[in-house]
């Protein structure tokens, strides 16, 4: 798979949705742990892809349901920009990959699975793990696997407010 963000990916990695709604507007509420949510700061929110390209796949976006970033205050982006950051560095710190990819599908033509609600995403690589990515891709979903890299997380996501 040379083309990470490939569009069909997205589209099945992020849908079709559980729930009714939003999938990061629903995070915040109802159990974490459940939702796979690590945490939120001021404006923006962590969770892990509960379609995960790689182990410790996460999604940070902001609290502020849009599907432009134009439309998200300076103080927002910022925020997310920093939780972005910091978020690199705690998966660095929690899992030890030797790389990241960080992208971001804006619009549903562009690949976005959730197109109304601007997201990153953060994929921690390993050398060789091309090979073991396709594999992983044909195992629709691992709840058990995807709670363990959740409760892995969470020490290093400390920095993260959990709502209760
Ligand atoms: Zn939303």
């Amino acid at each position: 798979m040379q083309v990470l963000w490939a569009p069909w990916r997205m589209a099945y990695i992020e849908g079709p949705k559980r729930d009714a709604g939003c999938l990061f507007c629903n995070a915040t509420g109802g159990d974490a742990r459940d939702r796979l949510l690590l945490g939120t700061t001021a404006s923006s929110l962590v969770m892990l892809n509960r379609f995960p390209y790689q182990n410790g796949h996460l999604m940070v976006a902001p609290r502020h349901h849009t599907a432009s970033l134009g439309e998200l205050a300076a103080a927002e982006h910022a925020d997310l920009a920093e939780t972005l950051r910091r978020a690199v560095g705690s998966l660095a710190e929690a899992l030890h990959p030797e790389g990241f990819n960080l992208g971001m599908n804006l619009g549903a033509c562009a690949g976005a699975g959730v197109a109304d609600h601007v997201h990153w995403h953060i994929v921690p690589r390993w050398a060789g793990d091309t090979n073991f990515m396709p594999v992983v891709a044909e195992v629709k979903v691992m709840p058990q696997h995807l709670l363990d890299t959740y409760e892995r997380l969470r020490g290093a996501f400390g920095w993260l407010r959990v709502p209760t």
